[in-house]
């Protein structure tokens, strides 16, 4: 009897050491909890919720067309794991004020016009101008320019998603298109391979300057289309990984011919060659990923009239039909909405991206002019928003909710 409590006692014992002991090991600051999902509750939910689990909770009112005094957003993904002292951010609607923001859906969307980008500093033109005609810019002044239109209130938009009447842009802020021609090497400068067989991208030429806004500004929404010519990049030994890499990370490519050709100096044949053999070659490197939008070199033919035009919208070369949705001339101001009654994608005008103090539709100039008809989102791709008094400008050519104010 006294042996059978004796062990009794010790089991007892060893048992309580046990407990104690897996007690101190488990991590005191760690909850084991997950991140809930807060989008539709109220502040005063995200606040229980931070003082159960000992988060850092920041609220941030903004302009958002979700549901007056809803979360719209959080910082923490839904079930991942959180610890004490994380830090939430949630972001509570204030709805949208169409008047203070001077929503307007019909408004005009500057498409800028970019060619080369040289990492020099001894230009001797006006502002980041490299040429006189201001066709190539440098690397500096290609920075400003984005700084410039980031702090102006623009957000980019893909070319093809507006000539599709998609306008994704948070409410308040207007859409910037940015393209460049010809293909040229400092578009896309590789400089090697890494050790994945990756290419390395030179951080002075065009996209690695975007790429560098990329990671800056988050919410820019940095996307380019290029336009290219038979040379595609000029980097023979790296055209299949440049292409590629650019679908793959937001870009596009379309077609600017095969030989950079004027339209209005050729043959129909020839004009077919020319847009058909591009197309073939998008094909061969990346099947389904280019976009099917030329810009016209030369910003030729001037006149949609001009009997070569349907060719470059309409062909067939080596047995493959083609059918071009858009063209782009060259030159001289901002575009209309793609809501607005004269919008026509098969001939949209660019903004030539360079400095003439001020003058003759340079990027200051159109930029003046936009401060008055620029496009200003409503922040729902799904519905355009303009003032009662224009109603009268919107052709709604994609079908979506038109709400006026
Ligand atoms: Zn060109």
């Amino acid at each position: 009897m006294k042996k059978i409590n004796k062990i009794l006692i010790s089991l007892i014992f060893f048992c309580l050491i046990l407990f104690v002991g897996i007690y101190i090991f488990i991590p005191k600051n760690n909850t084991n909890n997950l991140m809930i999902n807060l989008i539709g509750k109220t502040k005063e939910d995200a606040i229980d919720f931070a003082n159960k689990n000992k988060l850092n909770l920041e609220i941030k009112e903004e302009n958002n067309a979700f549901e007056i005094n809803k979360i719209f957003k959080q910082s923490i993904e839904v079930d991942s794991k959180i610890n004490e002292n994380d830090n939430l951010i949630i972001y509570v609607s204030k709805g949208i004020n169409y008047e203070e923001l001077k929503v307007d859906e019909s408004g005009n969307v500057p498409i800028m016009m970019y060619h080369g980008i040289h990492n020099i500093t001894d230009n001797k033109y006006t502002g980041g101008n490299v040429d006189k005609d201001g066709y190539q810019r440098t690397t500096e002044a290609f920075k400003k320019d984005l700084e410039f239109y980031y702090n102006s209130g623009y957000r980019m938009v893909r070319l093809n998603d507006y000539v599709n009447g998609i306008i994704d842009v948070e409410a308040g802020y207007s859409p910037i298109i940015i393209t460049f021609d010809d293909g040229l090497s400092n578009n896309i400068k590789v400089t090697g391979l890494d050790e994945n067989g990756n290419i390395i991208i030179d951080p002075n030429c065009a996209v690695g300057v975007l790429e560098s806004f990329k990671q800056k500004y988050p919410d820019y929404n940095v996307t380019a289309t290029f336009f290219v010519n038979g040379g595609l990049f000029n980097q023979s030994e790296y055209n299949k990984k440049i292409l590629n890499w650019l679908v793959d990370n937001g870009y596009d490519i379309g077609n600017h011919s095969y030989s950079h050709a004027d339209f209005t100096t050729i043959s129909k044949e020839k004009s077919v060659q020319e847009i058909g053999s591009i197309y073939n070659l998008l094909d061969k490197y990346i099947p389904g990923k280019y976009v099917n939008i030329v810009a016209l070199p030369f910003g030729s033919p001037y006149d949609k009239s001009h009997s070569n035009f349907n060719s470059i919208l309409k062909g067939v070369y080596n047995d493959k039909e083609y059918n071009t949705i858009a063209t782009l001339r060259v030159g001289w101001e901002a575009e209309y909405s793609p809501f607005n009654k004269n919008f026509d994608k098969t001939f949209l005008k660019r903004i030539r991206a360079y400095d003439n103090n001020g003058k003759e539709f340079d990027i200051e100039m159109n930029f003046k002019i936009l401060e008055s008809n620029r496009y200003i989102s409503d922040g729902d791709k799904n519905t355009i928003t303009i003032p009662k008094d224009k109603e009268d400008k919107i052709n709604n050519l994609f079908n979506l909710n038109v709400n006026t104010y």
